[in-house]
């Protein structure tokens, strides 16, 4: 198993003088299974996620959900994807809670139910950019995780059906953050929608009637990297920011019989993650 080899460890930053001091960047690449990110990775494909990466590696993790809403539902609460190895780990971001074994000096802890009314409180502009249906703001249900923001914004080319969602999502983001006070700080989430099935049509060659595959997920990956630093770029243009790259749970292309997620395999519960500072340009 080379690719479970311990990666180089995580900073572990002080969230309490992270919080105020920089935006916050939250990037879900929705369904993304930790194998082919890892596979990546350690082939070069994904140059510019593993520029960001100690050691260029991802971190092994254990989703907090095996699907969209319970996963956001978890993060957003401040439970982010754990690492996959014998606890207990402490957390960034915690609502207060006696007797938590996972709030640790350096944890931020907010006095609300979830981080992103928890940011609010601390004086940060909130900004959803959506991508899967969770996030499409179509009807009741798909309003609940978009309604944790001050601001969200969902269009069909950020949806899963679109093969340039991500550049769309970056599109609006960039709008978004040109509009913003220069003084305020920023918490933008951004779920990428491109790894999400239907992913196909992201591989040269691929067709339609041959569907989704594990290399069809995969370059999905290389066409999120491909685009991943002008998001970046937006960022830090405003200033210092932490930013958090991870999935939000995997998914099955016929492994051991399985199809999808929102079930319990291997492959669904590791989830890559990685987080990082960015400097002011
Ligand atoms: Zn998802």
């Amino acid at each position: 198993m080379p690719l479970s080899e311990p990666a180089m460890p995580l900073s572990e930053p002080d969230m309490n003088e992270v919080v105020g001091s920089h935006d916050l960047l939250l990037i879900t690449l929705d369904t993304l299974r930790y194998d082919v990110a890892a596979e990546l990775a350690a082939a070069g494909r994904t140059p510019n996620l593993s520029a960001r990466m100690p050691g260029g590696a991802w971190a092994e993790r254990h989703a907090p959900g095996s699907f969209t809403y319970a996963s956001h539902q978890a993060m957003f609460a401040g439970f982010l994807p754990t690492p996959a190895t014998p606890g207990p780990h402490r957390r960034l971001f915690a609502a207060r809670f006696a007797g938590s074994e996972t709030t640790a000096a350096d944890t931020y802890v907010f006095e609300t139910p979830d981080l992103v009314s928890g940011l609010a409180a601390a004086g940060y502009h909130t900004v959803c950019v959506g991508g899967v249906g969770f996030f499409n703001k179509r009807g009741p249900l798909g309003s609940v995780l978009p309604g944790y923001f001050q601001e969200s914004h969902w269009e069909p080319e950020f949806g899963v059906t679109s093969p340039t969602s991500f550049e769309a999502q970056i599109d609006r983001a960039e709008k978004v953050i040109a509009g913003l006070d220069p003084g305020r700080r920023l918490f933008l989430f951004v779920n990428v929608s491109a790894l999400h099935q239907p992913n196909w049509f992201h591989l040269p060659g691929a067709t339609r009637e041959a569907g989704d595959t594990r290399a069809t997920h995969a370059a999905a990956l290389e066409y999120v990297d491909r685009h991943v630093g002008r998001l970046l770029a937006a960022l830090s243009g405003r200033g210092p920011a932490f930013a958090i790259v991870c999935s939000d749970h995997g998914t099955a292309y016929g492994d051991d019989g399985y199809t999808g997620h929102r079930l319990g395999h291997e492959v669904v519960w590791t989830v890559p993650y990685t987080h990082f500072f960015l400097e002011a340009r």
